[in-house]
């Protein structure tokens, strides 16, 4: 079994921005700077012929490249049980296009429907018991964080790796975009 994410990797100079936003909440992992990414789609674990028809229904997806920006910081969880920090994505319609034809070729490749609605972000740090004060500290400091904009002009169908320091992320395949 495979477990595999379909998403955008970041440019260098992104990547760096990102990083240097690091510490200082207890209890929060923070993502190295070769694990951040933008999820589309996770889809799990699969089994070797499900992986070869995923590979194969990816490359079906036409969709034009298109410039993103990261704007701000959110959340995941609530003051009772904080799970993520992240940041926020600008609204982009060819991205919500790109994450819809994703979709749609996966669910046609027999992958089970995605029914929560898409949230794009950016995963900085995972949360465990960190304090609410802290992290509404760090999301009102960054809260006029921005980078980009930066073209996006491919996809990768990623796949994930448990290991000690978080989980590693290798590009099993990428698709170009229009
Ligand atoms: P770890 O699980 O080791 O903390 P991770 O969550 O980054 O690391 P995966 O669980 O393999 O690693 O997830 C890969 C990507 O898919 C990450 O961006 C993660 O946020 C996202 N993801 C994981 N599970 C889901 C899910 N159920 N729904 C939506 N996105 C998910
Ligand atoms: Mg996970």
């Amino acid at each position: 079994m495979i477990r595999l994410f379909v998403g955008l990797s970041l440019p260098e100079d992104v990547i760096r921005q990102l990083a240097l936003l690091g510490g200082g909440i207890p209890g929060a992992r923070w993502m190295g700077e070769e694990q951040l990414h933008l999820t589309l789609r996770f889809i799990g674990e699969v089994d070797g012929p499900t992986f070869d028809d995923i590979r194969l229904a990816l490359s079906a997806v036409q969709s034009p490249a298109f410039d993103l920006t990261l704007a701000g910081m959110g959340h995941f969880g609530d003051g009772r049980k904080l799970r993520a920090l992240w940041a926020r994505v600008a609204s982009a319609p060819l991205l919500t296009g790109l994450q819809e034809r994703v979709e749609s070729v996966l669910v046609r490749a027999g992958v089970p429907a995605e029914t929560r609605k898409f949230t794009p972000h950016v995963t900085l740090a995972r949360l465990r018991d960190a304090p609410v004060g802290r992290v509404t500290n760090f999301l009102v400091a960054h809260g006029l964080f921005s980078a980009g904009p930066f073209r996006v002009d491919e996809f990768h169908l990623f796949s994930s790796h448990p290991s000690s320091g978080g989980s590693v992320y290798d590009v099993e395949e990428s698709y170009a975009l229009d």
